[in-house]
This record gives C-alpha cells, sequence and structure tokens, in this order.
C-alpha cells in the first residue's frame, strides 16, 4: 500500500521537531544579503504547500528541503513553469 503524500512543511510536523531544528540552523546560517526576505519566504511556502510535488518537506522535483531551497533568494523552484521565481 502507497503511502500519501504528506504536504505539511517540516515545521509543522510534530514527528519531525529535530530535522525542523537543524534546517531552521541551516536557515539561520544563509547570509542576510542571500536571505529571501520574510514576505517573499511565506508566499513561496504557501504555493509549496499546495504543490503535488510536496511530501514530507521535500519537492519531489529537485530533493530540497523546500524551507530551505525557499530560503535562498536566487533559488527558484524547479518546476516548469516555476510556481515561485528567483530574486536577484
Ligand atoms: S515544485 Fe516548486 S512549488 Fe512544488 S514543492 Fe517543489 S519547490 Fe515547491
Amino acid at each position: 500500500m502507497t503511502r500519501p503524500p504528506c504536504r505539511c512543511l517540516l515545521a509543522e510536523m510534530p514527528d519531525e521537531t529535530e530535522l525542523a531544528d537543524i534546517i531552521a540552523a541551516r536557515i539561520g546560517e544563509i547570509a542576510e544579503e542571500e536571505r529571501t526576505p520574510g514576505e517573499e519566504y511565506r508566499r513561496r511556502l504557501a504555493l509549496c504547500r499546495d504543490c503535488e510535488s510536496l511530501n514530507r518537506g521535500t519537492c519531489a522535483r529537485c530533493g530540497c528541503y523546500v524551507e530551505i531551497r525557499a530560503a535562498r533568494k536566487r533559488m527558484g523552484c524547479p518546476c516548469v513553469p516555476a510556481r515561485w521565481e528567483s530574486m536577484k
């Protein structure tokens, strides 16, 4: 039996707290000038939440943890067409 995809972000999964902490720490290591502004970060994650490629906090198209990918402003969604674009 195939497990249905999980549409949660890591920070929302109670059994993934340790991993979510690690991801949050990695995001914290991103230089301020490389980091996506808060409003755009939330917009990106909202689009990931509605995407069929999101599964247990990772993107099935690129394998990234979406919370890290979205936090880097120069990264974009790997979907064609992209659901969210990179920032300059
Ligand atoms: S394809 Fe894009 S929108 Fe969908 S989960 Fe991956 S990064 Fe997010």
